[in-house]
């Protein structure tokens, strides 16, 4: 029996967002404890915990304010790509 280790759930997918740096789309990515947002042209990733994104959440609409939390960590990769 092949062993396959899958130690956590990822999530990633695209962003409209583009690096300053180089054009590409941002991907944004969840895992484990933290998510992620960056550039896999230039390999440069900014990360926030997700103990941070529970800031995001709305109590009213019962859910993660996504553009928020992503306009958020956008600012921060922009910093870190200047
Ligand atoms: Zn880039």
């Amino acid at each position: 029996m092949a062993v396959a280790e899958v130690a956590r759930p990822t999530v990633l997918f695209k962003t409209d967002f583009t690096c300053p740096r180089c054009g590409s789309c941002l991907v944004f990515i969840e895992e484990g404890d933290n998510v992620w947002l960056g550039c896999d042209r230039c390999a440069l990733y900014v990360r926030m915990s997700k103990r941070d994104v529970r800031r995001y959440w709305s109590y009213t609409s019962r859910r993660v304010l996504w553009r928020d939390l992503l306009r958020d960590l956008y600012s921060s990769f922009r910093e870190a790509a200047d």
